[in-house]
């Protein structure tokens, strides 16, 4: 058994510690299928594990780093082979079982995703769980009956991870979409990234009136609280929102005026759990619908040793777009 470096998670009397150290692949949790991981990145929910935030953990010690892409070393899982280029979002990942900030992982094979072919490891881990997340929620949006040409669609945290990728694809597929951002010096980047219109996020942040005018045919939104509630009030009617972040806050302070008056339905997004069939639409409709120049817009490379500065920042509001580190 050799060895292999990770970030390590501890308790540490009333806090926690994080150390980069060296850990014997014993150590390794169970699972059918070893991967060395090349590449691994920052989302919101990352943030909250290394800062201490938020009860992300709940296993200590634990390998942060809710996902990651590599390449299968060894496999006993009828699936994959030694050579496949994989994808693991969620699943517990950094949170119950050892996570993707790691040179190696061991994981279940029924967790991982097929690398696409459009993809390297590193753009895959540009989309990370925040963009595969977007692609649900647009997927959500479709089963809804959302099509182009209905009104803009609305998002939310727009200069953030979900609300990069949600844009791009947005756009892409033909949404006029308008981008709710505290950041009106980020507006040429959500406008390169294809948003027709930049709104200030103020206009969203405090307490939603039952119903509002009715401007948007749908929403994404990765903010929760006011901002949600006040998205849903500006539903037209018949209109969609996915739910899937609480960068606000948690609760959904609103009303069901409009659930009740105007037929708005709004779908739940989970990409932890989400089962693989979803999993698998999600990545081959990114393959599809995602153009990766824009993904390189959006997203910066770093070394995993930025990982701890980073998570603050990400807390902060201060990260644009996407981060990925590599794992050498
Ligand atoms: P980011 O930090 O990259 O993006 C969040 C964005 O939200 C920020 O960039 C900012 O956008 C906006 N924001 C931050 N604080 C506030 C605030 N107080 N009020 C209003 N807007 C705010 O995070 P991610 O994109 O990685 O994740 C976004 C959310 O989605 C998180 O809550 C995360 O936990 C959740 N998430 C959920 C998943 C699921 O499975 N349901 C999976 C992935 C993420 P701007 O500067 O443009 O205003």
């Amino acid at each position: 058994m050799g060895q292999f470096k990770a970030f390590i998670l501890s308790k540490d009397g009333g806090g926690q510690a994080l150390r980069w150290a060296d850990l014997d692949e014993s150590e390794l949790m169970d699972g059918d299928v070893t991967v060395r991981i090349s590449h691994s990145t920052l989302n919101y929910k990352d943030g909250l594990a290394l800062t201490g935030k938020a009860p992300v953990v709940r296993r200590w010690p634990m390998i942060p780093g809710i996902d990651f892409a590599g390449i299968v070393r060894e496999s006993t899982h009828p699936d994959f082979k030694p050579g496949d280029a994989v994808v693991l979002n969620g699943w517990g990942l950094g949170e119950t079982h050892f996570g993707g900030y790691a040179q190696l992982a061991r994981v279940k094979g029924d967790w991982l995703v097929p690398l696409p072919a459009a993809f390297s490891p590193a753009q895959a881990m540009a989309i990370g769980t925040a963009g595969y997340t977007a692609m649900l929620a647009v997927l959500a949006l479709e089963r809804l009956g959302l099509v182009p040409g209905t009104g803009p669609v609305l998002v939310t945290g727009a200069a953030g991870g979900v609300g990069s990728v949600a844009i791009a694809l947005l756009a892409k597929l033909g949404f006029d979409v308008v981008a709710s951002t505290g950041r009106p010096d980020e507006a040429g980047y959500l406008k390169a990234l294809g948003a027709k219109e930049i709104i200030n996020r103020a206009e969203l942040s405090g307490p939603a009136r039952p119903l509002n005018r009715e401007k948007y045919a749908a929403a994404i939104d990765s903010v929760g609280s006011h901002t949600l509630a006040n998205a849903l009030s500006m539903l037209k009617y018949g209109g969609v929102a996915a739910a899937c972040g609480l960068a606000q806050g948690m609760e959904l302070p609103g009303s069901v005026a409009p659930f009740i008056l105007r037929g708005v339905t709004l779908a739940g997004i989970d990409s932890v759990m989400a089962p693989k069939v979803r999993r698998l639409e999600a990545w081959s409709r990114l393959a599809r619908d995602l153009d990766t120049r824009l993904l390189e817009q959006m997203t910066v490379i770093r070394p995993i040793a930025d990982a701890p500065a980073l998570a603050e920042d990400i807390l902060a509001g201060k990260v644009r777009g996407r981060v990925v580190f590599t794992i050498g």
